[in-house]
């Protein structure tokens, strides 16, 4: 982390612009990877400020930063391997990029924030060179255990000057849900710049803030997460860099994602798409070129907590039980900004034996195996990883048999 760069908290991190206008403020929370330990439940917690501001030049809706990244990313609990639908998600992206960019065992694939090798491995299957860049060390670990090349370093400019400096300039750099996590976002898309190959290309897939405000996706802001962007935005930051957006797809993933296609803007191999020039005309239309426009989150965010919490007294107040699934990072921004603790949910369950045993951040929710479902028979089921409902629906069914139903939160509570 640079020197300063707390202080630096009521600046635009791309265009320094100081940072005068809310977009929404959540509250005190505490860091949503923080998951309790039992001995530590009697123990003081930091809590930070959950602020997000829009820039009135460039349009970042962000965060400041309270917390160094070393003390967020170090001991990162989330392992993706863990969920179906991302796995099926990132298998296809590799057979379509392969194909796209006609890739093989002369080319180089970069993966920046690549977690635990799971997607690499697919194209380690494939015979196709592969390096991952990972600042968790605990993670990084499981990667190289796995037969994935693995760095385990922070991504910037200098990281990317050594890799080059190693030979190892890239045919694609790869990276999914990372922009946002980027505390230095220039030094950071600078790093790409340097690391790809004259016709490289860079892919980069990042929840869309049009999404992020259609949907009340509030709960997708945490402080691990500092910026949030439109099309038009990372546009921008790109092209501070002398980096030119060619393509970009609207995904599903995460809520409703954006996948962008970057080159060097000297690169004429590459046209810019019509899916490009179609989604700014949108973005456009819709205002996120006018501050104005970011004003209304606030309130549609105050409503979708009243109406939730609505429910949940209202159930509570039948003798109906609540257990939760999943204990994700939105998870926690929902639990903390709603004041759900022990009151509504008895606990939760999540998949991953990271977090089993332990409790959420702040709300002190209990974490079990999945297992505890089938034991309690609970009567309703509020699923905190909304964007994978479908999926949890499927694997937890079995509820149904005892009456059980399913409670989804976002964009609105609705029961399934
Ligand atoms: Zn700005």
């Amino acid at each position: 982390m640079q020197e300063g760069a707390v202080t630096n908290a009521t600046r635009c991190r791309f265009c320094r612009t100081v940072l005068s206008h809310t977009f929404v403020d959540l509250g005190m929370s505490p860091l949503c990877q923080s998951h309790i330990e039992p001995h530590q439940l009697n123990q003081m917690e930091p809590f930070y400020p959950l602020h997000a501001y829009v820039c009135e030049k460039c349009f970042l809706v962000q965060l400041g930063e309270f917390v160094s990244p070393e003390a967020i990313f170090s001991e990162y609990a989330y392992f993706s391997s863990y969920a179906d639908t991302w796995l099926r998600h990132v298998k296809a992206y590799t057979d379509m990029i392969v194909d796209r960019l006609s890739l093989d065992k002369e080319s180089q694939v970069v993966e920046l924030a690549s977690n635990d090798g799971y997607l690499l491995q697919y194209f380690v299957q494939k015979g196709i060179p592969v390096l991952g860049v990972e600042p968790a060390a605990n993670v990084a670990a499981v990667a190289v255990k796995n037969g994935i090349p693995t760095v385990m370093k922070f991504f910037g400019e200098k990281t990317a000057r050594e890799l080059v400096a190693d030979g190892k300039r890239a045919d694609l750099i790869i990276g999914n849900n990372v922009l946002a996590h980027v505390p230095d976002l220039n030094d950071f898309v600078e790093g790409m710049k340097v690391l790809i190959k004259p016709w490289g290309v860079v892919t980069m897939e990042f929840p869309h803030l049009m999404k992020l405000m259609d949907y009340n996706q509030f709960d997708t802001i945490y402080h691990e997460h500092f910026s949030y962007f439109s099309f038009l935005t990372a546009e921008k930051v790109f092209a501070a860099h002398r980096m030119t957006l060619f393509d970009v797809e609207e995904l599903p993933t995460h809520g409703g994602s954006l996948r962008i296609y970057a080159c060097h803007s000297d690169d004429s191999t590459k046209s810019v798409s019509e899916r490009v020039t179609g989604l700014k005309k949108t973005e456009v239309a819709t205002g996120f070129t006018e501050i104005e426009h970011y004003f209304g989150f606030s309130e549609q965010v105050k409503r979708t907590k009243w109406n939730l919490l609505d429910f949940l007294i209202k159930t509570k107040n039948e003798g109906k039980s609540i257990a939760g699934y999943g204990a994700p990072g939105k998870g926690n921004t929902l639990l903390n900004y709603c004041g759900i603790r022990t009151d509504f949910t008895d606990y939760t369950v999540d998949r991953s034996p990271y977090k089993q045993g332990k409790y959420t951040p702040g709300t002190h929710i209990p974490i079990h195996h999945p297992d505890r479902i089938k034991e309690t028979k609970p009567d309703y089921l509020l699923i905190l990883p909304w964007n994978l409902k479908d999926e949890i629906m499927g694997q937890m069914a079995f509820i149904r048999e005892w009456g059980g139903k399913f409670i989804v939160p976002i964009p609105e509570v609705k029961i399934y």
